[in-house]
């Protein structure tokens, strides 16, 4: 069937729900460069103002999936379980939990994407370890599975790749924040990959890219019931990320944090949202192993040391440092009342941890180390942040930037909460 592309966009226009056909046509059109860049652009923005339906959603991740391949996970000696953040300073859960899942006997499957913006990307960190690789083929990906259990490694361009088309337009078109479009984005890739059931780790504060409690959880309501509707069977922990998760942000500064928490240690909030999503990923596919005893006796340490190897890497080189570094001081005496995460993970980008176009490089070894957290006091000049760069103009501007990242005061603070609630079938 063949449609007008105008007649599409006025009838989402003027509120009206689109048939599946239409919606087939139009996604497939552009695909086929028959529907132009500035039609797609205008129907995005109706979208964006007047939303899509549950049925309307339903078609439009269907085409974004059948825009592309779908890999086969089935017919493994282990159930498939992954996870995806919406993105978090200092979030480097996904180091620790894919091996964490993996030696509780479930296969994790995270295909990655790399950083930009403020938020680090998986892959950028894993790859200041050397000679590891994110290029995997999907025979590797299914035999990695088989072996070690876990993979982390770079999606391939072929799932849904109409959605960078969208991406792109969205990205200049104002349409990025809606809440349809983000849920059929994030999910089309990862029903895509193949995943038998998914942990969706929806982030919400300053340092997240959704601010609004109320929109998070509609975000994450939306995403739960496209999973399951598409038979992933998809819960999602709705976290908080006011202030940056951990100590260290930044690539390897991030490795060598996870190795802590892989050895037993670490901050504590790492290691309870790594237990945490753990805990969610194993009830999904109904493995009951505790995961707390699989972190602390060591076998978390050794299955993440397997699956490095199993990409070319070697786990017991030397992590890049940067060429210098520095600290900022207390101006005065109080106690922290905040560490605003989007302003750590700016600082962070800024020394040159983070790219601003995809094909910019980043720096390993740059970043930033949070010497204090919230409701700790200082002393006047005290270290409070340690700060590492390459050269000393982005030192200057990490700096600057880290400089107003924390507040101090005088009031007693408690920390603020972590996990808020789960959303479920
Ligand atoms: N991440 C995605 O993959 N897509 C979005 O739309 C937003 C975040």
């Amino acid at each position: 069937m063949s449609f007008a592309a105008v007649d599409v966009i006025v009838a989402k226009r003027d509120g009206y729900e689109l048939g599946e056909d239409a919606i087939t046509w139009m996604l497939d059109a552009y695909t086929r460069g028959e529907v132009a860049h500035e039609q797609m652009s205008a129907l995005l923005m109706a979208i964006f103002f007047n939303g899509l339906s549950a049925a309307e959603l339903r078609t439009w991740t269907d085409r974004m999936i059948a825009s592309g391949e779908r890999l086969d996970l089935t017919g493994l000696s282990r159930p498939t379980v992954d996870k995806h953040s919406t993105g978090g300073v200092g979030d480097k859960t996904s180091l620790i939990l894919a091996p964490l899942v993996a030696a509780c006997g479930a296969a994790v499957p995270q295909l990655s994407g790399r950083g930009l913006g403020h938020t680090g990307g998986t892959l950028d960190k894993l790859e200041t370890i050397p000679g590891w690789r994110a290029t995997l083929t999907t025979d590797e990906i299914r035999e990695q599975l088989e072996t070690v259990g876990a993979v982390v490694c770079a999606a391939g361009q072929g799932l849904a790749p109409v959605d960078r088309q969208l991406y792109a337009l969205r990205d200049v078109t104002g349409t990025v924040e809606s809440i349809p479009l983000i849920a059929s984005s994030i999910m089309s890739k990862k029903i895509a990959e193949g995943t038998g059931a998914l942990v969706l780790d929806v982030k919400v504060g300053r340092g997240a890219f959704i601010k609004r409690y109320d929109l998070a959880r509609q975000l994450a309501r939306t995403m739960v019931d496209l999973g399951n509707d598409h038979g992933v069977a998809t819960v999602a922990q709705l976290t908080s990320m006011d202030t940056p998760l951990g100590r260290c942000v930044g690539n390897a500064l991030e490795v060598t944090e996870s190795l802590e928490v892989l050895a037993g240690g670490g901050p504590s909030d790492v290691r309870t949202l790594t237990l945490e999503l753990a805990a969610v990923m194993l009830e999904l596919v109904g493995i009951n192993i505790d995961p707390v005893a699989k972190l602390d006796d060591g076998s978390a340490l050794a299955t993440y040391r397997a699956m490095i190897r199993a990409q070319g890497g070697d786990p017991d080189a030397p992590l890049a440092r940067a060429a210098l570094n520095d600290v900022v001081l207390a101006p005065r005496e109080g106690i922290v009342q905040s560490v605003d995460a989007l302003q750590v993970g700016l600082g962070a980008w800024r020394l040159g941890a983070g790219r601003a176009r995809k094909e910019d490089p980043v720096s390993a070894g740059a970043g930033v180390v949070c010497l204090v957290r919230e409701g700790e006091a200082v002393s006047a000049g005290q270290p409070m942040f340690e700060l590492h760069a390459d050269d000393p103009e982005h030192l200057a501007r990490g700096r600057a930037t880290i400089e107003g990242a924390f507040e101090l005061g005088e009031e007693a603070v408690a920390p603020s909460p972590l996990l808020y609630e789960r959303v479920a079938k």
